[in-house]
């Protein structure tokens, strides 16, 4: 009896390479529990109809002696990146009916990996959101208590991983969007360095920030997923060099710096501040060395976010005007075409940030905002520079606080932004970040999941991945 809770890729691999499992098996396991629990965790958006006919391809090339890295490995995608001949839809109205025209690079990636697609998952609409409830297609719920959300954007992702709905699941990153959501879940999310995996097929959002980001339920999956889908790619300018992404010599003793300035912020929930010192405590205990580092700039983080991410959302959320790209609602002439596609297609979280985004780029303002903001954004990355001198990760909790209740920010978009105060900085300076489930707290006769997420200097996935494994012996 295979147990889909406790299953890892290399396990399934053995277990189908064994003859023991078919990926036909596997998959159809996956499509049973979607089918069970789906209707209430809202995960799926599209359950894909060839996903066995993908199964018993992967068979088939098993059987002829194929070795591929992810062969039948069930996955789920995220609805913004491109599969071609599929909707990709990025949980928007404006995209209901919109048919890829080519693989995203990961996609492709995968597909030679041998992967098997299940379907497509549910996302805040255009990934601006923090809980999934920004989607035209209603929330997503925890798998743990549906009556709180998945966290976001990449709710769908982390949502299917949890519920057994997906072995694995791609996503994507901007400023927390596979992190809060993998804590809030209780898998692993890996947001990678900037540039080490091609954003091509990816729908921008805010491109200095953007990354496609793998979700598991271990630290080793991430790191098989990130292996396949990294590379300098000809259709993604900003991909790093296949030089720049060489392995590296992983420290034998790993030090870990904590932040005094983030630790200290008012307005985390208890369990939250709790579980972090545990989790330091616990690294500790295994003669890791914890030390403190000062990031001086990193209180503006989020509101230097909030400025360069609604002005890179303004500038690539253009394209949808009922022309180019998606449904139309037609007005009296090309404006109104233009006002009521938007006004009616687009939601309101998006429409707001193509506003604040607007804003903050016109005449007169600029100078005030989007580029006070890059300046300050520079700060930043000179702190990082001056902490990784001397320790090679940086350790925060994940999210202020575990799985809200649905419906309980959506009134106040600044709460929904605060949800974001540990992970934009990661996006803001470009490094590698992930987070790793440390726990689990109470909450209403429930057991709710908790994460802790480690920064790494540029192309240090490595290293993430070290402490990451190492840490997850420890619970
Ligand atoms: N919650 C953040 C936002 O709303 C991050 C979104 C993301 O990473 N895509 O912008």
């Amino acid at each position: 009896m295979i147990d889909l809770t406790t299953l890892t890729i290399s396990k399934a691999l053995d277990l189908m390479n064994s003859g023991a499992l078919t990926s036909v098996d596997l998959t159809k396991m996956y499509l049973a529990e979607i089918e069970k629990k789906n209707k209430d965790v809202n995960a799926y958006l599209e359950v894909f109809a060839d996903a066995l006919d993908q199964a018993a391809e992967a068979d088939k090339k098993r059987a002829a002696g194929d070795k591929s890295p992810l062969l039948g490995i069930p996955m789920s995608i995220k609805d913004n990146i491109t599969i071609k001949g599929r909707i990709a839809g990025a949980a928007s109205k404006i995209l209901e009916h919109y048919v890829a025209p080519y693989d995203a690079t990961v996609i492709e990636k995968l597909k030679n990996a041998g992967a098997v697609f299940i379907g497509r998952v549910n996302m805040d609409e255009f990934a601006m959101g923090g809980s999934t409830e920004n989607s035209a297609y209603g929330p997503t719920r925890n798998p743990h208590d549906t009556s709180r959300v998945a966290g976001g954007t990449s709710g769908g992702s982390t949502a299917s991983v949890a519920m057994n709905g997906a072995l694995v699941s791609i996503g994507s990153d901007t400023g927390g969007s596979i992190r809060q959501p993998g804590s809030f879940c209780g898998v692993v999310g890996l947001k990678p360095t900037y540039g080490a995996v091609s954003r091509h097929g990816l729908m921008a959002m805010g491109s200095s920030l953007d990354v496609v980001s793998p979700t598991a339920k271990t630290v080793e999956e991430t790191e098989t997923l990130f292996n396949i889908i990294k590379g300098n790619d000809r259709f993604d300018s900003t991909s790093l060099t296949n030089a720049e992404l060489s392995p590296k010599e992983t420290p034998a003793k790993i030090r870990v710096g904590i932040v005094p300035e983030l630790t200290n912020v008012g307005g985390l929930h208890p369990a939250v501040v709790q579980n972090f010192n545990e989790s330091v405590e616990k690294l500790k205990k295994a003669g890791v060395e914890v030390t403190e580092v000062s990031l001086p700039h990193i209180k503006y983080s989020l509101a230097v976010y909030y400025v360069i991410m609604p002005a890179e959302v303004s500038s690539n959320m253009a394209r949808f005007d009922g022309i180019k790209y998606g449904s139309k609602v037609a007005g009296a002439d090309l404006l109104g075409d233009y006002l009521s596609t938007r006004g009616n297609l687009l939601g309101k979280e998006v429409r707001r940030r193509i506003m604040l985004g607007t804003y903050v780029l016109s005449a007169g303002y600029a100078d005030a905002f989007y580029n006070k903001a890059n300046i300050v954004r520079d700060l930043i990355r000179a702190d990082f520079k001056k902490a990784f001198a001397s320790v090679d990760v940086i350790l925060t909790p994940t999210a202020p606080s575990p799985a809200f209740k649905v419906g309980e920010k959506t009134d106040d978009p600044i709460q929904m932004y605060l949800e974001d105060v540990f992970t934009v900085t990661a996006n803001l300076v470009g490094l590698p970040a992930i987070s790793i489930p440390s726990g689990f707290t109470e909450v209403e006769g429930k057991n709710l999941p908790l994460g802790i997420q480690f920064m790494a200097p540029h192309t240090r996935e490595d290293i993430l991945f070290a402490i990451g494994k190492q840490f997850e012996t420890l619970r």
